[in-house]
Parts: structure tokens; sequence; C-alpha cells
């Protein structure tokens, strides 16, 4: 039986940052993957969906170029030859993870791995037909989609299969659920020319982001040519001979295809691989529950990522189920258990963005989050035409919001929607990581023209 220092098993984000640097420290690694390397952000996440929303984001890009003087012959689209070319790029990726893994001198197994028990200190894993002896386990198992029980349920796509398996462009999209993987592939499809719906539930898409941000980034959504059915519920789904027929809406709205991104739960993948025979300690969906170590009530077993909950760090971690989380996380645990080093993890300054169009961005908190956390805050919002679309006839407008700390003028809160928002507010989370007040906005010199310069130009506090 092999002997190893951490056995990890998922081979998605976190799993692959915490076993190279574990590796890279000394420590014998041996990682388990039953599906591709890379995980749900290489092969099925973040990185096909960002080439997609490249791709659904070309027919503004030639509307702009016309009103900028350029002309050309029909415009055509091969929807196919393009996923082709995106799995290409993903193939190249998934086999730099491998390349990356070796290179770190880490086992690689390819193959569902699951605890077969504890043993002394340590633990006995199961994977491709071995028994690896370990002294700790890492779960970093992921998460996958949920969907509500239905009638006519097994008719609808995940975004799994949308970033997988969908080769051909339906006419009519209705995509169900308004988390930010819902909006991304409402305004992918739309963008690619397909006539599409978001439903959902609630008033406005994104529960949790700014308010001010949800309000304008639906706006200049509808603005642009998406349907947004709110406070609407499915009820049931048929097939009928003009596609797929969703009820419960009124009226009943038909489509080719329907996505469900209603959610995804660590449930399937935390279930069944012996974690319950040894009372690791889990939540409602599966979550298993770490403190501020990623340490599971199980000494030596730990979590990071998706399929881990943070309650015990005072985080509402559903929140940050993120590429860049689990991989700070994984980072974090190689650190401290094999260089003897303690790398913090920095949730109140998390940026994060969504790819819709326009695009959203975030860092901080929202103006009712501070709120709620006793916060005195002072806002300030801008809202203008982008420049490079002023020559034509378009509705965008950029939308910009500062949440200050009115007795610290801390930045607490920084929120955009508007083209490159994702690329923008990551330099605005550097400094407010570094503590940046309203002050070292405002003596910051502005590169112009730019949209970015609003920023450090908002000079009057917003009154409500
Ligand atoms: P994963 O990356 O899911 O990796 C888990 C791996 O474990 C999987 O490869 C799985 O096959 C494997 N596994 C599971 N069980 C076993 C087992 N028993 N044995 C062996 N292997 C197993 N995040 C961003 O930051 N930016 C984005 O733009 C973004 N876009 C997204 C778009 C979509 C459509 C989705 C679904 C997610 C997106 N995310 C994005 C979220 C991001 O992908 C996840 O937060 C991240 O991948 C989590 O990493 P992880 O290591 O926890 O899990």
């Amino acid at each position: 039986m092999s002997q190893l220092d951490l056995f990890v098993i998922g081979g998605g984000s976190g799993g692959v940052a915490c076993a190279r640097r574990a590796a890279s420290h000394g420590a014998k690694v041996a990682l388990a993957e039953d599906s591709r390397l890379g995980g749900t952000c290489v092969i099925r996440g973040c990185v096909p969906k960002k080439l997609m929303h490249y791709g659904a984001g070309v027919p503004h890009e030639l509307a702009v170029a016309r009103d900028m003087g350029w002309s050309f012959g029909e415009v055509r689209h091969d929807f196919r030859g393009f996923l082709e070319a995106r799995n290409r790029e993903i193939a190249r990726l998934e086999a730099i993870y491998r390349g990356m893994l070796d290179g770190a001198g880490v086992t690689v197994v390819k193959s569902r791995a699951k605890v077969a028990c504890r043993q002394g200190d340590g633990f006995v894993v199961e994977a491709g037909g071995e028994l690896f002896q370990t002294k700790r386990v890492l779960i970093a198992t992921g998460a996958a989609p949920f969907f509500p029980d239905i009638p006519g349920i097994e008719h609808v796509v995940t975004s799994d299969q949308v970033l997988e398996d969908v080769y051909d462009l339906p006419a009519r999209v209705a995509v169900i659920g308004a988390g930010y993987i819902g909006v991304e592939l409402a305004c992918i499809f739309q963008g690619f020319g397909a006539k599409t719906s978001l439903v959902l539930r609630g008033d406005q898409p994104l529960r949790g982001f700014d308010e001010d941000l949800r309000r304008h980034l639906t706006d200049q959504m509808a603005a642009g040519g998406l349907e947004i059915l709110s406070r609407s519920v499915v009820k049931r789904i048929e097939r009928t001979a003009g596609g797929l027929c969703l009820h419960g809406i009124e009226p009943a709205l038909e489509a080719d295809l329907v996505v469900y991104a209603t959610g995804r739960r660590p449930i399937p993948k935390t279930h069944g691989i012996g974690l319950e025979e040894l009372e690791v300690r889990m939540d409602h969906e599966g979550a298993i529950l770490v403190d501020d170590t990623y340490k599971s009530s199980v000494d030596g077993l730990y979590a990071v990522g998706d399929c881990s909950d943070h309650a015990g760090c005072g985080v509402d971690s559903g929140q940050f189920d993120l590429t860049p989380v689990a991989i700070a996380e994984g980072r974090a645990i190689a650190e401290r258990l094999f260089n003897d080093r303690v790398m913090p993890v920095r949730y109140d300054t998390l940026a994060t963005a969504i790819f819709s169009s326009p695009e959203a961005a975030t860092c901080g908190i929202s103006e009712v989050r501070a709120h709620a956390e006793g916060y005195d805050v002072e806002i300030y919002k801008a809202n203008f035409r982008p420049m490079r679309t002023t020559m034509g006839q378009h509705a965008h407008r950029i939308f910009m919001k500062l949440v200050v700390d009115r007795k610290t003028d801390r930045v607490l809160g920084c929120h955009m929607v508007g083209p490159e928002a994702g690329e923008i507010i990551q330099g605005f989370a550097t400094a407010m990581t570094a503590g940046a007040t309203k002050a070292d906005f405002d003596d910051t010199i502005a590169v112009h023209p730019t949209a970015a310069e609003e920023f450090v130009t908002m000079y009057q506090p917003f009154k409500g």
C-alpha cells in the first residue's frame, strides 16, 4: 500500500492547487479525478463560458464597427465550428493541468476515489482499484447542478450540458434561474441570436448583489433584447409539436431548449465517498462543514471549494463558490500543513464578475449588506453613456457605485455594470484589499479618457 502525506479527492481548481503546492513543499501527494482534470472551471464552467461570452459579444462589436463607418457583406457564424475550437482550447488546458501535476511529482489516479476507513492517525483511500494509506485527505469534489422535481424536468438541460453537449444553436431558449450562471447563459444565447427568455422567481436576477447593480443590469439586458420574466415559477414542462412548453408562466412559454440554472449543491459529490461512515459533519446540502483552517469535524480530513461550507469562519460560503476562492483555500491548506505558514484567505474584498451583456462586477459588500453589518455609509454613484458607443443609436449606460464607511473613509464596496467591468474591478479590488479609503481614490490621478476613471472622480455623495 502506498504511503502518502496527502490524498486529494477531486482534480478541479481547489484540489489541483492544493496538491501542487503541497508537493512543492516536499509532501508525497496523490490526486484522484474521475472525470477530466481541471474540474468545473476548465471543463464546464468559467473557461467554456467565457469563450462563449466572447463569441456572443461579436455581433455587438460589428454593430459598433458599422457606427464607425465600417461596412461588410453578409455576416455568418459557424456555431458548431466555434464550439469545436472552444473544445480544442479546453483540451489544451486540461493537458496543461496534467503536465503541471506530473511536473510537481503528484501521483494522478484517473478514477473515482473514496475514503475506505480510518487507520491509526490517518486514512485508507480507495481509488482505481488501489488502496492508498495517507496521513491526510482533502475533499475537493465540487458541486453539481440542482433542479426541482417537476413534471417534464427530464426535458431540460443544465449548464453542464450547455457547455459540453449542445452543438446546435436553438431558435428559442428559456433559462430558468437568475443566479450569475443563469444570467450569463441567457446573455450568451441571446448574443448568438437565439430568442431568449430569463425566467426567475423573484423580481430581479442576482440575489445578494447590490440592488442598484441588479436594477441597472436588468434594465440594460432588457434594452438589449433579453426577455426577463420575473415573478414566474415553472410548474410543468411539456414536449409539444412546437417544442417545449413551460406551464405556470402566463402566457405559457415555448422554447426549443430549456436550461435550468437553479443552483448547485455538493451532495451528489460528497455522498457515497465514505464521509457518512466517518461521521464527517455536513449541512443539509451535503457541504462539508469546516473551520478556519478548512478542517472538517474529523481530524486530518479537510475540504475546500464548492463542496465545503465555511460557517465556522463566520463566512456565508455559498457566495464564494468561485475558482479563485477554491484555489486560495487549497493553497492555504498546503502552506499551513507543509510549510508552516498561515496564508489567510481574504473573503471581505473578494471581487467577482458576471459575464453578462453588459458585464457587471463587484468587490466587497453591497449597500444593503453594509447597513446590515452596522456601517454608517456614504454612497457615490455615476451613470453615463460609454464613449465607445456614443456614435450609434444604443441604449447603453455604464453604472458605477462606491459604498464608503463614513467613520473610517474605507471603501467597503465597489460595483459596476458596463463593458469590461470584470477587467476594471480587478485593480480596484487590489486597492480595497490594501485598505484604500475614499480619499485614496480621490488622490489617484485618472487615466483619461476611460470609463474606469469615474471611480476616482466621483466627487459628491449621492443624496437619496
Ligand atoms: P470543481 O472544480 O468542481 O472540481 C471538483 C472535481 O472533483 C471534478 O473534476 C470532479 O469530477 C471531481 N470529483 C468529484 N468527486 C470525485 C471522486 N469521488 N473521485 C474523484 N474525483 C471526483 N467561478 C469563477 O471564479 N468565475 C467564473 O466565471 C465561473 N463561472 C462558472 C460557470 C459555470 C457554468 C459554473 C458551473 C461554475 C462557474 N464558476 C466560476 C465556479 C467555479 O467553476 C467553481 O467554483 C470551481 O470550479 C470550484 O472548484 P472546486 O475545486 O471546488 O470543484
